[in-house]
């Protein structure tokens, strides 16, 4: 969480973003896609469940959460107006519909696709773990698909509308990754998806705490850069969102690598 404040500022003075303060979500939209009492609990920070994503709760942890999960509906707003839109959160898809789970809370990703039932709701999840919260919730909602690429197998959970691809460490794990990419982009054709979400993790970098060490950071540049020229280019609307990324420092080692995620984006859409 402390990662967004600074990634938020680097990419307003680099030019790439104009930034706009979403608001708090409004609770009812949680409480109809999540258990209600988890959502009493996280709200009030009372019970077992307050903490379930891992979190000692705070006031300030929760108002952070409630920032996040607005800024997820305002970045779909404007990716549908505009084409292209950040929301400098993650989408916590850990999250599953009775709790909280590795560090993610209220699954922004569901919330989007609970927000727009109309729309076919595509979340391609390139962080180093696979979206098993985003899974759980395609049972419940017919409007979204995950297609999740990862390293490490931790929250692996396919289904009929979940798939996840998993980049096994070799000498030619960018082959096997783009490859991948390329299923995914097919798979969000065929779909027909009216909006991608895109999970631009940083934590399947190869210096990553929590990697396996897929990608270096001229290969998760070039990532990016493939998902937006072809989102672009199919005229889908997308919005990304940070996902996930452990390196400390933060500013040294965390923030350029976010940052090029905002590069590639400016470069492509300007
Ligand atoms: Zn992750």
């Amino acid at each position: 969480m402390r990662k967004l404040a600074p990634v938020a500022r680097a990419a307003e003075v680099a030019g790439y973003v104009t930034l706009r303060d979403p608001g708090l979500v409004d609770r009812d939209k949680l409480r109809s896609l999540h258990n209600p009492d988890y959502v009493r609990a996280f709200i009030t920070g009372k019970g077992r469940l307050a903490g379930s994503q891992g979190w000692d709760w705070t006031p300030q942890i929760r108002n952070g959460v409630l920032a996040i999960n607005a800024g997820q509906i305002e970045a779909a707003h404007m990716a549908f107006e505009h084409g292209i839109a950040a929301n400098v959160a993650q989408g916590f898809h850990h999250a599953h519909p009775e709790r909280g789970s590795g560090f993610c809370t209220f699954n922004g990703l569901a919330l989007v696709a609970q927000e727009f039932p109309q729309k076919w709701i595509f979340v391609l999840d390139c962080d180093e773990h696979c979206g098993d919260g985003t899974a759980e919730f395609t049972k419940k909602l017919p409007n979204l698909f995950n297609f999740s690429i990862n390293g490490t197998n931790w929250g692996m959970y396919e289904g009929p509308r979940s798939i996840c691809r998993n980049i096994k460490t070799t000498p030619d794990s960018f082959r096997d990754y783009k490859k991948a990419l390329l299923e995914g982009f097919n798979c969000a054709r065929e779909w027909k998806a009216d909006l991608i979400i895109y999970q631009a993790g940083a934590d399947p970098h190869i210096d990553d705490p929590m990697s396996s060490g897929t990608l270096n950071t001229d290969q998760m540049l070039e990532r990016d850069r493939m998902v937006f020229a072809h989102f672009h280019k199919s005229g889908t609307p997308l919005f990304f969102v940070l996902a996930g990324g452990y390196q400390t420092p933060i500013e040294e080692k965390l923030l350029p690598l976010h940052l090029n995620t905002f590069k590639a984006a400016f470069e492509e859409y300007w």
